[in-house]
């Protein structure tokens, strides 16, 4: 027992992994046993461990500037590099960057700009978020009222009437479908729900829909073919904005640069990144909006006296000069070409679990995945809990592979992107195993 309480884990455990150092893709615990990061950490440490230039670079940048900040008129060099790299590579419309230190704080952000865009367009009733079941996007209280996990929600009156925080149905047809209905059926059936109840609400009182391209903690959902072009359809129609929230998806993850391109999400107005974005190696994230956005912003800070948001750390020197190299080798090494190659083996190379008497479906997108446990593979009726997903986890971690059990019982894969052909083999293999000992279990 440490003087710790841990975030997301059940406090009963006893039982802990130490995890003392780590290279390339493979971490090692206090015993040196070696396990592959079968999950890049927590889907965040895209380019591994001891990376030597970004070693160097946060040591360059602390013996430079370990630290100053950017409130009242005070910047630096390398947050100014940032912002204008991350603008131009994202496809929002002139973006304009404001950072911060995970990805909860930049959503949190997000519905403080939101507010402040439409009460400086004259449009203050336009307030309410839609999000969708099974989302996450964090866990401040804001952020955590935007999530759906009824894990995060507990004991948290979330202030989702303050908020304006609305609901509607998540993307996923294996688990969501009813009865017979085809993928196409499904498709119409929630985005027509989606317009319902905007309908409901009144168009005027809403301002933006939040989503994650391809979902990661509720299980690596990605939508149906459609469903992005009919919510951006019924988004448009009504005037409500576009919220990526691409705090996984971001930076390659996909196998593309984006979520939004490879969903083909056109133009999002706003978007939210952290992980990835520095491969972990600092903590930083960032809200990014559309140039008018922040240009009424801006024209309201000066009627009210500022922009009254910022953390101490937002756009922290080393993070920033951190990031700027991650971006420059994601660059430099086709990362997000060799993220789409790689891709497609690892999708094509899980796909020989789907016989398996234990798994339901086998999904993902690039460089993410998972295999979802089910106790009946042709209705996709699940487990009562999610301790089969927990045993599972435990025999990876036995035979030297990490992954995680999300939304219960699917087992979730998102190694870093630096990875090879020999990885995804070794990651196979330890899959086939540990289904096999799951199911005798
Ligand atoms: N949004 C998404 C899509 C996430 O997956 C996460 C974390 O996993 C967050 C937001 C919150 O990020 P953080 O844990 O850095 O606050």
């Amino acid at each position: 027992m440490t003087h710790m309480i841990y975030p997301q884990t059940n406090l009963n455990a006893t039982e802990q992994l130490i995890i003392e150092r780590g290279e390339g893709a493979y971490v090692y615990d206090n015993q040196g046993k070696k396990y592959l990061e079968g999950m890049a950490g927590l889907w965040c440490t895209s380019l591994g461990y001891a990376h030597p230039e970004l070693m160097a670079t946060v040591n360059e940048q602390l013996a430079r500037l370990s630290y100053s900040h950017m409130f009242g008129g005070k910047t630096h060099p390398q947050g100014m590099a940032l912002a204008d790299e991350l603008a131009a590579m994202v496809p929002v419309e002139d973006a304009q960057v404001f950072f911060g230190n995970s990805g909860s704080d930049a959503n949190d952000t997000q519905i403080k700009l939101l507010r402040y865009y439409f009460n400086a367009i004259g449009k203050p009733e336009k307030r309410k978020i839609i999000t969708r079941q099974r989302a996450y996007h964090g866990v401040t209280v804001a952020a955590g009222a935007l999530t759906s996990l009824p894990v995060n929600l507990q004991f948290f009156d979330a202030p989702e009437e303050a908020l304006g925080i609305l609901r509607t149905d998540h993307p996923h047809y294996f688990t969501g479908r009813q009865g017979d209905e085809t993928e196409a059926q499904f498709v119409d059936r929630i985005t027509a729900n989606l317009e319902a109840l905007i309908l409901r609400e009144g168009p005027d009182t809403i301002a933006a829909f939040i989503a994650e391209p391809v979902t990661g903690a509720s299980g690596v959902i990605v939508p149906p073919a459609g469903y992005y072009d009919k919510v951006q359809a019924i988004l448009n129609k009504y005037d409500i904005l576009f919220w990526a929230d691409e705090v996984i998806t971001g930076f390659g993850r996909l196998g593309e640069d984006f979520g939004c391109n490879a969903m083909g999400i056109q133009k999002p107005d706003m978007m939210s990144f952290a992980k990835q974005l520095s491969s972990a190696y600092y903590p930083i994230s960032a809200a990014v909006i559309r140039g008018d956005m922040k240009e009424a912003i801006v024209e309201q800070s000066g009627k009210v006296g500022a922009f009254g948001h910022g953390y101490t750390y937002s756009g922290h020197p080393v993070a920033c000069a951190t990031a700027l190299k991650v971006l420059e080798i994601y660059k430099r090494d086709k990362l997000f070409d060799h993220a789409a190659t790689l891709g497609a083996y690892l999708q094509t190379k899980l796909q020989q679990f789907a016989d398996h008497p234990l798994v339901g479906e086998v999904r993902g997108k690039g460089m993410v995945a998972a295999l979802e446990m089910v106790s009946n593979k042709i209705t996709g009726e699940g487990f009562a809990d999610g301790s089969l997903g927990a045993y599972a986890i435990s025999r990876c971690q036995e035979h030297g592979l990490i992954l995680r059990a999300v939304a219960g019982n699917s087992l979730a894969v998102c190694p870093p992107l630096i990875i090879n052909e020999s990885h995804v083999d070794e990651i196979c293999s330890v899959l086939g195993k540990v289904l096999d000992e799951t199911l005798d279990h």
